[in-house]
């Protein structure tokens, strides 16, 4: 389990969000105005069972991002390569 504040979410946000594509970043921005916090899971928006993942690029950078278990399971199966994963508190 690990522990993040809303401030901790929404700096990873700022770092993560220029290796996403255009339209991620879009979406994502909409579902973090809809929830009022960054500290959600950045694809659906779910606040509960949410995981701090680490993953690696094609590019080979490493990338932050807050994901529900169901999304990240759906992009594990879509071939985001995670290295790491721990549960938010
Ligand atoms: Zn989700």
């Amino acid at each position: 389990m690990v522990k993040i504040s809303e401030i901790d979410a929404k700096s990873m946000w700022d770092n993560t969000k220029q290796d996403l594509p255009a339209h991620q970043r879009i979406l994502s921005e909409i579902v973090f105005s809809n929830a009022g916090s960054h500290k959600v899971c950045w694809i659906c928006g779910n606040e509960k069972d949410i995981f701090l993942i680490s993953s690696v690029m094609d590019n080979g950078k490493q990338m932050q991002a807050i994901l529900c278990e169901n999304c990240l399971m759906i992009q594990e199966n879509t071939g985001l390569r995670v290295v790491e994963s721990e549960k938010i508190e």
